[in-house]
């Protein structure tokens, strides 16, 4: 028999301040990872001022055994926090606050990231309360104290997030039994969160969901094609100029004018996205397992827990050089045949960027445990002179935030540069210039274009601090990507005494 199902306004306990997140990576110990993951992107609404958050949960071991049958876990990214009183308040409906997100940019993916939004009023309910968008990505929370009704707090998790996966109400799916307990359905929060939580039909449905992914995935070319184009982490094709979209491509005739010329790029991107050969996959499944079994990795439960997502490029794309774009990462055809003659430059190569990946996922936990301890400082805010735009060529692995370090009394940010516009080759035509910050007298932050110096060799006191700075073009990104991958090379050579706790603090 079918019984009403009171899912919403579960219980009236007052509305409080939210405590500083806890940085869900960190969250309790999980077991064995499975093979299928959702990530999240907690989204914590605040005051104008910041001041007031709205309260979070990260749910972990719950969700996770009442989502076993689809062998799933949930994965947070870090929570970001985004002032907006209007909508902290329940000002705006759902639909109003979707577009401001959209605007605000804190919205992540195309449909394949599931956006965990923690409000403190929901439709007029300031009470433990959710909204799931069936078959959508973006979910809305709003909880009360959280050790009042942990169970509870979980609960709605799972549920909404069940909604965002396109499973409905047991009470309305003759699919799904509503006399046993079920995240869809009634019976004790703990019994509902069960390893029986969903059925086998439930399963199915999940199973289809975009939301749900293989922890190990291959792009086809037209799913990479798709993910070429996604904005949404960061402006990687409208923050290149003409000459950038020229290197990317490795082509000269793109418009000279920055609005045709991101437009190219937008339209070119995509068709340089390959399918991998099934020698390829396994040779990467080989490397993974070996970069687990690598005891110099076996602190680095971040690597291991959050997916390997790969892209396949054309030779001609960026150089060939690997790198990443939101979580997947990125080979040439050439990259891969190199990753095949060698297993030591093959697990190297898939930690390098590996690590890419989780400094996008964890910004705030890289900049605190690794950036900050070996001497760079974030210079968030900081607005690039005019005069260095049209040469300037972003690292698409480190667009987050410009880092700074210290020398001849002065705060420098190092950039690549490319040498010439009209047919610049990656690689052979970088130029390495660091420039001092200047911070003028309304609060803008930005560099003096004539005080270049060249990056790295003008800086002896950095590159002795940081031998592999040699190496590392132009941010602590990288920094951290090259030491990481040295720590697995049986012969470690220079690796600074820093970096070792700051590497292990970061990726623990
Ligand atoms: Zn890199």
């Amino acid at each position: 028999m079918k019984s009403l199902l009171v899912l919403f306004s579960l219980a009236a306990a007052p509305f409080l301040q939210a405590e500083t997140p806890p940085a869900p990576a960190a969250a309790e110990a999980a077991a064995a990872p499975r093979s299928r993951v959702v990530l999240l992107n907690p989204i914590i609404l605040a005051d104008d001022e910041g001041k007031v958050q709205a309260n979070t949960c990260f749910p972990k071991k719950l969700v996770d055994r009442c989502y076993t049958k689809a062998d799933l876990e949930f994965l947070y990214l870090e929570p970001r926090i985004w002032r907006n009183g209007k909508v902290l308040r329940g000002e705006m409906n759902i639909d109003q606050v979707c577009q401001e997100a959209k605007k605000a940019g804190v919205l992540r993916g195309q449909g394949e990231i599931v956006n965990l939004i923690f409000v403190s009023t929901l439709d007029g309910h300031a009470q433990t309360c959710g909204r799931g968008k069936l078959n959508g990505d973006v979910c809305f929370v709003c909880l009360p104290k959280k050790d009042k009704y942990p169970d509870m707090l979980e609960f709605v998790i799972a549920h909404e997030v069940g909604h965002c996966f396109g499973l409905i109400h047991a009470v309305d799916d003759p699919l799904v039994p509503d006399d046993v307990p079920n995240v869809q359905g009634d019976g004790p929060y703990a019994e509902r969160l069960g390893v029986n939580g969903i059925n086998e039909h439930q399963r199915d449905v999940v199973l289809k969901s975009p939301l749900v992914q293989e922890r190990v995935k291959f792009f086809s070319a037209a799913a990479g094609a798709k993910l070429m184009q996604d904005e949404s982490w960061e402006p990687y094709i409208s923050s290149l100029s003409p000459g950038g979209v020229r290197a990317f491509l490795h082509r000269q005739d793109i418009p000279d004018d920055p609005a045709a010329a991101t437009q190219a790029a937008r339209e070119l991107f995509p068709k340089e996205v390959l399918d991998f050969t099934e020698s390829e996959k396994q040779m990467l499944l080989a490397g993974i397992a070996s970069l687990e079994k690598n005891p110099a990795s076996k602190d680095w439960g971040l690597m291991h827990r959050c997916p390997w997502h790969f892209i396949k490029v054309k030779d001609s794309f960026c150089g060939g050089f690997p790198h990443t774009r939101g979580p997947a990462i990125l080979y040439s055809a050439s990259a891969l045949a190199s990753m095949k003659r060698s297993a030591l430059h093959r697990d190297s190569l898939l930690a390098h960027e590996k690590m890419h990946v989780l400094e996008r996922f964890y910004p705030e936990r890289f900049r605190q445990r690794f950036a900050e301890p070996v001497g760079f400082t974030a210079v968030p805010g900081l607005q690039l002179p005019e005069a260095l735009l049209p040469s300037y060529l972003p690292n698409p692995d480190a667009m987050s935030t410009f880092f700074s370090f210290a020398e001849y009394g002065r705060d420098w940010v190092p950039l690549t540069l490319l040498a010439q516009l009209k047919s610049p080759v990656m690689g052979r035509d970088f130029i390495g210039l660091a420039y001092p910050v200047v911070r003028s007298s309304d609060g803008k932050i930005s560099l003096d274009a004539n005080a270049g110096r060249s990056f790295p060799a003008a800086f002896p006191t950095l590159m002795k601090r940081l031998p592999a700075a040699r190496n590392c073009n132009d941010h602590p990104n990288e920094t951290a990507a090259y030491y990481t991958a040295e720590f697995l090379s049986p012969f470690k050579p220079a690796i600074d005494p820093k970096m070792g706790p700051a590497l292990k603090s970061f990726l623990e």
